[in-house]
């Protein structure tokens, strides 16, 4: 196996050097990946580690500025394309544009989504109907649109992986808007049925439902405004300590990094019996919730 590159490893911050030194092997080598909404959160966390993991990996985000950042900081294992996920022009652009930059398609990481807005969490009297449908457009259709396009080029290798982000919000009600809600319940839904058509091409089909992570779309929530500013350190201090108490697990805080974690497990090839799959990564919260003990 290769050694990481000490230039990718410098430029890795967010990990600590514990964890990098136990790192034997680079798994995602000669793999090439798109990152929707790859630009902030748990999106960067994903780019930079399937980075240094060997990928070549394209940014997809409507966020330029940091995804040009981003990209030109991992130059070249990284470029950053703009796409709006609920567009199919974008998104088929996004396929044509990785291959002639990368050759290839091996994973997808469906990771765009927005929370909407927070003051119709309320009531369900208080419904928006357009708020549905650009919550839906981009959580629900964004994701359909990327299996779709990488489908198309997957089932001609045989190959493939495609990760969606759901969120635990996809498996209870209760913990965000009726429409996230709704939103997440159907990546689930989606990522069950496409895994059952693709298996037979040999492309896995998988998601991740996290619990709260302390990134703009958490902290904005918490703000209660639809203002999308970065989160300040402290704040996200705050959430994480909130998020903590509320979890099973106890000492432990969940950040970006441990779901970018979750997905490269399931994009490599340790993971190469799993799909249909929602990967709950929630510190036991939804399994406990009537825990007494
Ligand atoms: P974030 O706001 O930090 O990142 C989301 C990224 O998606 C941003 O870079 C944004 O520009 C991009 N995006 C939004 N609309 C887009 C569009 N139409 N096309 C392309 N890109 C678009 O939030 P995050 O917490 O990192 O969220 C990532 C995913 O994780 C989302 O699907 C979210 O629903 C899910 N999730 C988050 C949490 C949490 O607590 N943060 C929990 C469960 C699930």
């Amino acid at each position: 196996a290769q050694a990481i590159p000490e230039k990718i490893i410098q430029g890795v911050d967010f990990l600590e050097k514990n964890t990098i030194s136990q790192l034997s092997q680079r798994r995602l080598e000669e793999k090439v990946a798109i990152i929707t909404g790859g630009a902030r959160g748990i999106g960067e966390a994903t780019v930079r580690l399937f980075v240094m993991h060997g990928a070549k990996v394209v940014i997809a985000d409507i966020a330029d500025a940091a995804g040009i950042a981003l990209a030109n900081s991992l130059a070249p294992s990284a470029a950053y394309v703009h796409c709006d996920v609920s567009s199919e022009k974008d998104i088929e652009m996004l396929i044509n544009k990785t291959i002639s930059l990368f050759g290839k398609l091996d994973i997808l990481f469906n990771n765009a989504g927005v929370l909407g807005n927070q003051s119709k969490r309320k009531s369900i009297i208080e419904f928006d109907a357009d708020e549905f449908d650009r919550v839906m457009q981009v959580n629900v259709r964004g994701a359909a649109l990327g299996m779709k396009h990488a489908a198309k080029v997957m089932v001609q290798t045989k190959s493939g992986c495609i990760i969606s982000t759901a969120s635990v919000a996809g498996l209870m009600g209760g913990l965000g808007p009726h429409t996230y809600t709704a939103s997440k319940h159907a990546i689930i839904g989606l990522t069950k049925n496409t895994a059952c058509e693709l298996g037979r091409h040999g492309i896995r089909v998988n998601c991740i439902s996290p619990f709260g992570v302390a990134t703009s779309m958490l902290i904005n929530a918490w703000r209660s405004c639809e203002v999308d500013e970065e989160c300040t350190d402290l704040e996200a201090e705050k959430m994480e300590e909130y998020v903590g108490g509320l979890a099973n697990l106890k000492g432990v805080t969940l950040k970006a990094k441990d779901v970018a974690e979750a997905a490269l497990y399931l994009a490599s090839v340790e993971s190469k019996y799993i799909s249909g799959h929602n990967l709950v990564v929630d510190g036991g919260f939804t399994s406990s919730k009537n825990c007494v003990g």
